[in-house]
């Protein structure tokens, strides 16, 4: 897939292009390549395998109660997903709570964050990574239901944010055009569609060759990063994102709408809950 433009033209329903704004808006992206400028990239196993709970990596850098690794199952907080929790297993058997994960110094490294007082690892140590799983797996269902939902309700997303038990977007609209079990119905009759997601990537110069693509996106992606992750649920959406997504959208099962409420001019905000 790396490098391979496979968006096919008229597959993804229009409305679903009119999501302008991605759930990532005024936050810094992370970057898709490890040759940016200095500091040591940390390689995102979670992009390329959302599903993995374990796994073993090497600390580059150790301060200040954050630690960086070669590479990381953890998911560091950006577009409105939370950093992932979890912990970190020394070779001497000690576990360190890792309490949040950010995005680290460099664009592209990344930081675990470690309970303050725990006695850090060695510089080059060998550590096993363990996910909290069911944390991240809900966010993961909620994270895709929000994709789903926004091709439900037909208007520019000018927010969101996911939590493990509930998630919400921001829409600029009416308020009289939200009904809370309209869009509870549209998104699960998507959602029983089955669909599995797909990753897309694009280099900065298909993004260039496709002015069509980047009119959805009102923050527009990193240049000179190398390539772009677009996510794709076949005849649903199609949108840059780099968060983590379930592999077929019938694992979100269903969703139930708990609440709309008007959060100013342009953000009349929809929360949800997982069904079940
Ligand atoms: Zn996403």
């Amino acid at each position: 897939m790396k490098g391979t433009f496979t968006f096919v033209e008229g597959d993804v329903h229009l409305q679903s292009l009119k999501v302008n704004v991605p759930f990532n808006e005024g936050e810094r992206p992370l970057q898709q390549t490890p040759f940016d400028e200095g500091g040591v990239p940390t390689e995102l196993l979670f992009r390329d395998d959302a599903y993995l709970k374990t796994a073993t990596a090497r600390v580059v850098a150790a301060r200040d109660g954050q630690i960086e690794l070669d590479r990381t199952i953890f998911y560091p907080l950006g577009g409105g997903q939370p950093g992932d929790t979890g912990f970190l297993v020394r070779e001497n058997g000690e576990r360190l709570a890792i309490a949040d994960t950010r995005k680290g110094e460099t664009p592209a490294s990344v930081a675990h964050l470690i309970a303050a007082g725990s006695a850090l690892p060695e510089v080059g140590e060998s550590v096993s990574l363990e996910l909290d799983w069911p944390r991240r797996y809900a966010l993961m269902r909620l994270h895709t239901a929000l994709h789903v939902m926004s091709c439900v309700v037909i208007a520019p997303v000018t927010g969101g944010n996911i939590a493990p038990d509930k998630a919400r977007l921001d829409f600029d609209i009416d308020m009289t055009l939200l009904d809370a079990g309209k869009i509870e119905h549209g998104t699960n009759e998507m959602i029983a569609r089955g669909v599995a997601t797909e990753s897309v990537w694009i280099t900065d110069e298909e993004l260039d060759a496709r002015p069509e693509l980047v009119k959805t996106m009102s923050v527009q992606p990193p240049r000179g990063a190398g390539r772009i992750r677009l996510l794709r649920i076949p005849d649903i959406d199609l949108q840059p994102c780099s968060g983590t997504h379930v592999a077929n959208i019938a694992e979100i099962g269903g969703i139930r709408v708990i609440r709309i409420r008007n959060e100013g001019k342009r953000n009349k905000r929809v929360e949800i809950v997982l069904a079940g």
